[in-house]
């Protein structure tokens, strides 16, 4: 790529002005050795709560964290199926892996590139023991019809909403239809920890406990360890950025939101196509999505041009080395397949300006001679 035009990310523009005073503060945490489980960590697990409107959030070290520790905390295991999005991120499936339990990997629907949720009924089994639909792109799905059949069934559902914090759907929010919820603050997300974080979001009083245990050591209290759990807790330093930011993230959403409809408005003629026809007020942008049958050469093009559009995810699941021990092939997941191959992300970052704006618009344009 040449010199970049319109950069992906803008870490410094989400600071804002006074920066200066959040410098400071983790400049006196660094001194005086506030870094683990402090207090900024139980705010920001209070406020992130608040935020999502859920009882319970629980900092940790990632969303791939999160993911594991809530399938370690529901018991789902050795000998389990969990169903998931075929066009999900690697770490959704890979969690399930870690635990011992057997991926079922479900087609995307062609229309929203969300998990189809009737094939997933379809697909379950006497040992399904979880769900796992993902929020993808910002997305936001309605899980509430499938929560009561997880209900009726002793299923498990657990959201991935690493994409999608603040992200609605006809009342609904991401991250709270779930019987667990999993976030991510990985630099890339729409809330950006300096580093990595997660969080995991829930109601249930009695699971959060178990959750606290298993992120810490096992430990119920200090030398005592009554579970075997991971070391992954949420560092106060990332709590401390987290805290700073949050408070701008529905701004953020908005601006976002903006900037997605000014991309649909100003390629509408153009031979390409989005996430889902309709324009969708609680998608929260995390990726601008454009389709295309010409994906590789248009990528070219914006690249050469200084727009650093990229794609997500060019290899899918079934298709990744990591996991063929599962015997996967192509053709398993077609529409998985079409997406990987026809998909690219335009720049989207809620402090672009209008000429940064303009210039993609123009990039795509360009491309197809207009
Ligand atoms: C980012 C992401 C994760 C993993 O989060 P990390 O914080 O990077 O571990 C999991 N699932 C999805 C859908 C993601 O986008």
């Amino acid at each position: 790529m040449k010199q970049t035009v319109v950069a992906r990310y803008n870490y410094r523009a989400q600071f804002g002005e006074a920066f200066q005073e959040l410098f400071e503060k983790i400049g006196n945490m660094l001194l005086e050795g506030d870094y683990v489980l402090t207090a900024e960590v139980d705010q920001f697990e209070e406020e992130y709560a608040t935020f999502l409107g859920r009882k319970f959030a629980i900092g940790v070290n990632s969303g791939t964290d999160a993911l594991i520790l809530s399938l370690l905390a529901t018991g789902v295991g050795r000998g389990d199926e969990v169903i998931t999005a075929a066009n999900t991120f690697y770490a959704t499936v890979a969690a399930i892996c870690f635990v011992g339990a057997t991926p079922v990997l479900v087609d995307p629907n062609e229309s929203d590139y969300l998990i189809n949720i009737d094939a997933l009924k379809a697909l379950v089994s006497p040992r399904t023991r979880a769900v796992i639909p993902v929020h993808l792109f910002g997305k936001a799905m309605d899980l509430q019809a499938l929560r009561s059949w997880c209900d009726e069934r002793g299923i498990w559902l657990i959201e991935d909403a690493a994409q999608a914090h603040g992200a609605t759907i006809s009342g609904k929010t991401a991250g709270t239809q779930g019987h667990i919820s999993c976030f991510s603050f990985h630099p890339s997300k729409n809330l950006a920890a300096a580093g990595d974080a997660g969080a995991i979001t829930l109601d249930d009083e009695k699971l959060s406990q178990r959750l606290r245990i298993l992120r810490m050591l096992g430990q119920e209290r200090q030398n005592e360890h009554v579970a075997i759990g991971l070391n992954s807790k949420l560092d106060a330093i990332q709590a401390a950025v987290l805290r700073w930011k949050l408070p701008y993230l529905e701004a953020w959403n908005k601006s976002r939101k903006n900037i997605a409809y000014r991309y649909r408005l100003c390629l509408q003629d153009m031979p390409v196509t989005f996430q889902d026809s309709e324009f969708d007020k609680g998608h929260v942008y995390h990726l601008f999505q454009v389709r295309t049958s010409q994906r590789d050469s248009l990528l070219n093009h914006l690249q050469a041009r200084g727009i650093d559009a990229t794609i997500r995810y060019p290899t899918p699941i079934h298709l990744q080395p990591a996991f063929q021990s599962f015997g996967w092939k192509k053709g398993d997941y077609p529409t998985a397949e079409i997406l990987a191959n026809e998909c690219l992300c335009l720049p989207i970052r809620p402090d672009m300006t209008e000429e940064e704006i303009g210039c993609v618009v123009n990039g795509v344009r360009t491309f197809y001679g207009a």
